[in-house]
């Protein structure tokens, strides 16, 4: 078991709701944390900063400036982006920042078997999840659009993201924020900043502790509003993927924006996971990619990564832990 990991469920689920979301804000005044917020990455994102007013002032408004840059950056809409060039011209990326997290998520790609692809591009435009009006594609056009998705076919060359087969289309959409939280802190850092807690829609890392205490992270129920628990947590990133973010429902069906490469639809058995690691953009990119992995062989991947930790919901609402997780913790009873 992590030392700096500490989870409590609560028996009843409702009074840790009450109890820990509002005690974080209260917090936030009792103990002297600036707090700001600002909407980005398609969701509002917190900070809090602890230490002398000025320098966590500071501090934080450039974490969000250096957030912002990123998130431009990043953004396959953005036609002043490398990554537009790279999806419509085909233009190779040489930007260090792009090449390094492609690097990255290429090496979760080979370790996930193929279930983290930043190809899935194409796919997530068909079923409309870049719009407002997702909706079910025909088979035919699911499976044609196959074609255009391999993580093989991006290769890392003469220092530049290329692809090998023409028209490949990438987005880093799964693994953006978390790269862009960890920038937010190394500024944080810099700064002078050793307490803070970043809450980028969720997604949060808690840097350091909040006085003596460690931070305290409610993780959400994939189904309605409630918290499963919540994690005590000092220095770790705790992000979560699932199929409540963004869905629609059709004949009585969820259809979600997480996609199993290798069939063309979102991936199913898990509702939701949560991923706990101290390098933030791992957490975010394999809570994906054990999104779609089946949970068996997910937890089995998790154990061989020293550091992380996940908690799985599947759709039968069944949770499931990693081992360095699964002695911390009381099973919440069902309510009746
Ligand atoms: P997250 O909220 O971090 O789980 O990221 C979800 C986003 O990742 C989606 O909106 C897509 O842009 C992208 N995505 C969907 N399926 C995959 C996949 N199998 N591998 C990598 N990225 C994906
Ligand atoms: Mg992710």
């Amino acid at each position: 078991m992590n030392k700096k990991i500490l989870i409590r469920l609560s028996g009843i689920v409702i009074l840790v709701f009450t109890c820990c979301v509002p005690v974080r804000v209260a917090i936030a005044r009792e103990e002297n944390l600036q707090k700001r917020i600002r909407f980005m990455m398609d969701t509002y994102v917190t900070i809090y900063a602890g230490g002398p007013e000025e320098t966590a002032s500071r501090a934080m408004d450039l974490a969000f400036d250096r957030m912002q840059e990123i998130d431009t950056k990043f953004n396959i809409l953005n036609p002043k982006s490398p990554l537009y060039a790279f999806n419509h011209k085909g233009v190779p990326i040489s930007d260090e920042e792009i090449l390094n997290v492609v690097r990255v998520a290429l090496e979760i790609s080979q370790k996930s078997d193929g279930a983290f692809d930043i190809t899935v591009c194409p796919l997530i435009k068909l079923w409309g999840f870049y719009g407002d009006s997702p909706h079910l594609p025909r088979e035919k056009q699911i499976k044609d659009c196959l074609r255009k998705i391999d993580y093989r076919y991006i290769v890392i060359r003469n220092g530049e993201v290329q692809t090998i087969k023409e028209n490949t289309n990438i987005d880093l959409g799964a693994i953006a924020k978390g790269y862009a939280v960890s920038e937010a802190v190394k500024v944080l850092k810099e700064e002078g900043v050793t307490s803070a807690l970043i809450d980028a829609g969720g997604d949060v890392y808690a840097l350091g502790r909040k006085n003596s205490k460690m931070w305290k992270v409610g993780v959400r129920s994939p189904r309605g509003e409630d918290l499963l628990g919540y994690l005590e947590v000092e220095d770790l990133a705790v992000m979560g993927s699932g199929d409540y973010e963004r869905f629609f429902m059709k004949d009585g069906k969820r259809y979600h924006h997480i996609f199993n490469p290798k069939t063309g639809y979102p991936a199913e058995g898990l509702s939701g996971v949560t991923v706990i690691c101290p390098d933030i953009m791992m957490a975010d990119a394999w809570a994906t990619a054990l999104f779609v992995v089946a949970p068996k062989k997910g937890l089995a991947i998790v154990e061989e990564i020293p550091g992380m930790e996940t908690l799985m919901v599947t759709v039968s609402g069944e949770i499931l832990y990693s081992s360095g997780l699964k002695n911390a913790l009381k099973v919440v009873p069902k309510a009746k």
